[in-house]
């Protein structure tokens, strides 16, 4: 893709960061719709390799999360996911993620999409004040959640359709054999179904080949 358009404007990036386990519709409504508002060139889904905040839980294999990213995008044709969290060693900072994308494309304007529950906690993020420099913040609308205005001009708020959907909702409703159809991407239905993901008498131990 082009450093520059045609308008001579820069490359707008949306980066879009998750655990994705897994990928669902609130998730890809809300990029799909910082896009739209924001003139986004791309969007690149990053899901994180051990994200910090979740160390307790046990998390899905990265090469699981990664691929159901990539069968839940693969038909948008401004969509795109990227390695750089999960190949990284150590826990997942937003910083890491942000310096190796500014690094991997110095001609892009990055647009970091949070919902208003990552959001809240961005105060609390490593190396804070860098990350102002790095992005520009888009904080998105999210059921159950307040969207609190940090009163930065580098952080937008949009109100995006209200998705009530959330990753812990689906591996709960899998662990106890309720349907996640519509509420994930049907390729995703069928790869929680294929390597046997969240049902808790077997453990996601299986990869593709
Ligand atoms: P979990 O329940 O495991 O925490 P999750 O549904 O919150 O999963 P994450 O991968 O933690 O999904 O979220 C990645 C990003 O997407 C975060 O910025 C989060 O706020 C945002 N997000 C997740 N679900 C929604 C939703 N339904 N509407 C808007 N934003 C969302
Ligand atoms: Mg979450």
């Amino acid at each position: 893709l082009p450093g520059t358009r045609a308008s001579g404007r820069k490359f707008r990036l949306g980066v879009m960061g998750g655990t994705f386990d897994p990928i669902h519709h609130g998730h890809l409504v809300a990029a799909s719709e910082v896009a739209a508002v924001f003139d986004l060139d791309e969007v690149v889904f990053v899901p994180t390799g051990h994200p910090w905040q979740k160390s307790s839980r046990s998390v899905s294999p990265a090469e699981h999360r990664y691929l159901m990213t990539v069968i839940a995008t693969a038909s948008n044709p401004r969509f795109t996911v990227s390695r750089v969290d999960i190949d990284r060693p150590g826990l997942t900072y937003t910083i890491d993620t942000l310096r190796d994308l500014r690094a991997a494309r110095p001609e892009a304007e990055l647009y970091f999409i949070t919902g208003a529950d990552a959001l809240a906690q961005i105060m609390s993020w490593k190396d804070i004040d860098e990350l102002w420099s790095l992005a520009h913040f888009v904080g998105v609308t999210r059921p159950g959640h307040e969207l609190h205005d940090l009163g930065r001009k580098d952080v937008s708020l949009l109100e995006v359709p209200a998705m009530a959907i959330s990753s812990t909702d689906c591996r709960d409703r899998v662990a106890e054999d309720q349907p996640v159809w519509y509420l994930v991407p049907d390729g995703v239905v069928q790869y929680i179904a294929k390597y046997g993901l969240y049902r808790a008498l077997e453990p996601a131990d299986r990869f593709p080949a």
